[in-house]
């Protein structure tokens, strides 16, 4: 199953890929050398971009109504 592609805001192409967090499974990793998603790590922090692109390396989120994760901003 192809994962699809999207259109990345800075170059213009469509090389935009979703950035996958949390720990990757063995399908992940293979998905990631064919440029097919990023893997973005395991650790979740709010404001951390969503796609990729593996053209010109530009990462940006998704503009949602909601956020995606609903976590509390910690006080330094
Ligand atoms: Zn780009």
């Amino acid at each position: 199953m192809a994962n699809p592609k999207f259109l990345c805001p800075q170059c213009k192409q469509k090389t935009g890929v979703n950035i996958l967090y949390g720990y990757p499974t063995i399908e992940a990793f293979e998905q990631s050398e064919r440029n097919e998603i990023k893997l973005g790590g395991c650790v979740l922090m709010k404001g951390q971009p969503e796609r990729h692109c593996t053209s010109c390396e530009h990462e940006w989120q998704i503009v949602r109504r909601k956020p995606l994760w609903d976590i509390p901003e910690f006080p330094l």
